[in-house]
């Protein structure tokens, strides 16, 4: 537990399901204010039941539908949080999707999707919350949920990948430009987690041993795993921290191949 993010007010995009869910519910046990952000109308449901969970916990909560590639939403977002909260300290951009489809029939309209979703989206959180921090002088911090894809190259997924490339130095350029001020701005890459975005390819055995293959530790991430680094990278216990992509992959980026000495 991080005693300092009691009080705290989090935003959370993409927060009703999967690693921002579970961001969401563990900012609540740390008794932060929490804003989740969701998309679809299908997720009132969930973001009610996960408002009570967080109150339960000890925390604050709202939810605040909209879209992270729309400049007027994520602005709302900031404001909603402000007339709410009183404030903002911690902005989480997490909302990401993809999609599998061989690089040379790739249409233009799913590359912009992705690119406009996680990288787009993430940059106008980075924007809006540092404009804030700046404006209140506050030694905020931004973590950008990254991927091991920042890293590891992904056939059929370029768009993807070429996101969250876009994300590594996106969060250094902006860690570099604005660590004077004291504002922290990190990413976590995590690498196959249990979370919805993944249902279909590990609902099939094969595929999903083909992972678990890549994965030295050998099982799947939790999405509450990746909440745990967040929490950290967030509280004081990070102050010096900034421009660091935290991967929590189980050793999915450590050239499994070579594993026991056999690459
Ligand atoms: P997920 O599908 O459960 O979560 C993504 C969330 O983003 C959903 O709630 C969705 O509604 C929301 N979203 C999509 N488009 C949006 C938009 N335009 N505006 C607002 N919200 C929007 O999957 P997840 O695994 O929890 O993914 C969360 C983040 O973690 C993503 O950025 C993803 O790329 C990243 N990630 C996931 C994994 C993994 O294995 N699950 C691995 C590496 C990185």
């Amino acid at each position: 537990m991080y005693p300092d993010l009691k009080g705290k007010t989090v935003i959370i995009t993409g927060a009703a399901t999967g690693i921002g869910k579970a961001c969401a519910l563990r900012f609540g046990q740390e008794q932060a204010n929490v804003v989740i952000n969701f998309h679809s109308d299908k997720q009132v449901k969930e973001t009610e039941e996960m408002i009570k969970e967080i109150k339960n916990s000890g925390g604050n909560a709202i939810a605040v539908q909209g879209d992270v590639t729309k400049e007027g939403d994520i602005k709302q977002l900031i404001e909603k949080t402000i007339s709410e909260f009183g404030s903002l300290d911690i902005m989480i951009n997490n909302a990401g999707i993809e999609n599998e489809v061989p690089s040379h029939e790739l249409t233009l309209d799913d590359w912009n999707k992705v690119i406009s979703t996680n990288l787009t989206g993430q940059f106008l959180g980075c924007r809006e919350a540092i404009d804030y921090f700046l404006e209140h002088d506050i030694q905020g911090a931004v973590i950008n949920m990254s991927s091991v894809h920042e890293i590891i190259p992904w056939p059929h997924f370029v768009h993807y990948a070429a996101s969250k490339g876009g994300i590594k130095l996106m969060t250094q350029t902006l860690a570099l430009e604005y660590a004077p001020k004291r504002i922290r701005i990190n990413s976590i890459a995590p690498g196959a987690i249990n979370t919805p975005i993944n249902a279909e390819k590990f609902s099939d055995p094969k595929q999903k041993e083909g992972v678990l293959k890549l994965i030295p530790m050998g099982y799947i991430g939790e999405p509450e795993e990746i909440a745990a680094t967040a929490v950290w990278l967030a509280s004081n216990q990070a102050s010096y921290v900034t421009g660091l992509t935290l991967i929590a992959d189980g050793g999915m980026t450590l050239y499994p191949g070579f594993q026991a000495g056999k690459g």
